[in-house]
C-alpha cells in the first residue's frame, strides 16, 4: 500500500493515510481507510483509479457517506472521496437542462434547480448525500426517482478513463442504479420540465417538512435500513402472520388481488416489537421502526447485530427475508460482529 501511497503523493492529490472514516458518513461508525484521497477533479480521478489499478488496490467510491455502514476494522485500499467541492460543485444551467458535478449536495443541486424554475426532483427535496450517490443508489421518494431524469452521467473507469453514457443506457431499479464496473461518476445531465418557483419551492418544503416530523434527524444514522420488500403474486410467506399483524390490506387476497408491490419494512420491524429495541449505542428509532441511531460511541458490530436480529425476527414471523438497503462495506472485528 505503501508504493500507491507514495505514488498518489507525488500527483499532488490530497491524500491521507489511516485515516478513520467514522466522520465521513451519516452513521458516525467505521474504522480506517489504508488511503483515502479526496481529488478535485474528473482528472485527478482518473489518475487515482489509474495508480490502483496498476498497484492491484481495491477502490470503494464514497460520496457524502449517507448511505454507508464501515465495518470496524476498516477498508483496505483506496477510498476516493468525491464530495464537498469537486469541480468546483459546479451547476451549469441551460434551458431545462442542468449539468452539475458529482459531488455536489443534492440538497443545494435542488435548491438551484428550485430558483431557476426547474421542476421534477422536486420530491427528493432532504435526501442528504451527494449527486454521485444519488445515482449510483437511484435515490427516490414519494414515488418519483432520480434516474427517469438523466441525460447522460460522465463516469471515470480504471483502464479506459473519461466516458459519457446516456441515461437510458443505464439500467436502474429500486435504490439501484447498474453502473459500469469500477466506475466513478463525475458528471451528470438532468433533464427536467419548466415550472414555477413558488410552487416548486412550497413543494421543496413540504417535503422537508414530512421528513424533519418522521426521520429521526437530531442523531446520526444512514436513513433506511431495510428496503421495502418486492412481493410478488405467488409468493411463499406466512400471510396469516402478515394480515394478523398488518391488518386486511395485507392479507392474501387483497395482495393477490392488487398484484406485485412494495411491502413496508418499517411496518413489518414494527409489527415484531423491534421498534426501541438497542444493542450497545445502536438503536432501532423509535421515531421511525426502518431507522437505526447511533447514541453515542456505537461500533459498526452493534448496527450489525441489530441488522441480523432484525432480519432473524422478520423471517421467523413472515417468511419474509429483508434486504438492507444501506451497503454494509469493510472489515469487521470477527468476536462482535455475529453476522453469518
Ligand atoms: C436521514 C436520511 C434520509 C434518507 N432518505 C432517503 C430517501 O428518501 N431516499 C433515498 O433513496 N435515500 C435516502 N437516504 C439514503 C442516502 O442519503 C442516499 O442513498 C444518497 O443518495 C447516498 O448518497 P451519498 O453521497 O451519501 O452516497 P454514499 O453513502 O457515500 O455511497 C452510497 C453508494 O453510492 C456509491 N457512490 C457514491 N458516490 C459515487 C460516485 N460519484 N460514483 C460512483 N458511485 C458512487 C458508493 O460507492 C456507495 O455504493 C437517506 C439517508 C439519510 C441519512
Amino acid at each position: 500500500m505503501s508504493g500507491l501511497l507514495d505514488r498518489l503523493l507525488e500527483t499532488g492529490i490530497p491524500v491521507l493515510a489511516d485515516e478513520p472514516l467514522a466522520g465521513y458518513t451519516g452513521l458516525k461508525v467505521g474504522g480506517p481507510a489504508d488511503i483515502l484521497a479526496i481529488p478535485r477533479t474528473a482528472e485527478e480521478v482518473a489518475q487515482a483509479l489509474s495508480l490502483a489499478e496498476q498497484t492491484g488496490a481495491q477502490v470503494l467510491i464514497m460520496g457524502r457517506g449517507t448511505n454507508l455502514l464501515i465495518g470496524d476494522g476498516g477498508l483496505r485500499g483506496l477510498v476516493l472521496l468525491i464530495g464537498n467541492g469537486f469541480e468546483g460543485d459546479s451547476v451549469v444551467i441551460h434551458e431545462s437542462r442542468c449539468i452539475a458535478a458529482a459531488g455536489i449536495k443534492l440538497l443545494d443541486l435542488l435548491d438551484q434547480l428550485c430558483q431557476a424554475g426547474l421542476s421534477g426532483l422536486e420530491d427528493l427535496f432532504g435526501i442528504p448525500g451527494s449527486l454521485g450517490g444519488a445515482l449510483a443508489m437511484n435515490a427516490g421518494a414519494y414515488g418519483v426517482e432520480i434516474w427517469p431524469r438523466v441525460g447522460w452521467i460522465e463516469v471515470v473507469l480504471p483502464s479506459t478513463g473519461m466516458q459519457r453514457y446516456p441515461g437510458d443506457e443505464i439500467e436502474y431499479g429500486y435504490r439501484r442504479a447498474t453502473l459500469p464496473r469500477g466506475s466513478a461518476i463525475t458528471r451528470a445531465e438532468l433533464v427536467l420540465d419548466r415550472g414555477d418557483s413558488s410552487r416548486i419551492r412550497t413543494r421543496c418544503l413540504e417535503r422537508l417538512a414530512d421528513r424533519e416530523k418522521k426521520h429521526p434527524l437530531e442523531w446520526p444514522n444512514c436513513g433506511s435500513v431495510f428496503e421495502n420488500f418486492p412481493w410478488e403474486p405467488g409468493m411463499d410467506i406466512e400471510y396469516e402472520n402478515l394480515e394478523i399483524a398488518l391488518g386486511v390490506y395485507f392479507s392474501r387476497r387483497t395482495l393477490e388481488d392488487r398484484g406485485s408491490c412494495l411491502l413496508p419494512a418499517w411496518r413489518l420491524v414494527d409489527a415484531c416489537g423491534l421498534t426501541g429495541r438497542r444493542i450497545g449505542g445502536a438503536r432501532i428509532s423509535t421515531k421511525h421502526s426502518n431507522f437505526m441511531i447511533n447514541l453515542g460511541g456505537a461500533k459498526a458490530a452493534e448496527f450489525a447485530a441489530l441488522i441480523e436480529l432484525v432480519q432473524k425476527t422478520v423471517k421467523e414471523t413472515f417468511g419474509i427475508r429483508l434486504e438492507t438497503e444501506v451497503r454494509r462495506l469493510g472489515e469487521w472485528n470477527e468476536e462482535l460482529r455475529p453476522l453469518a
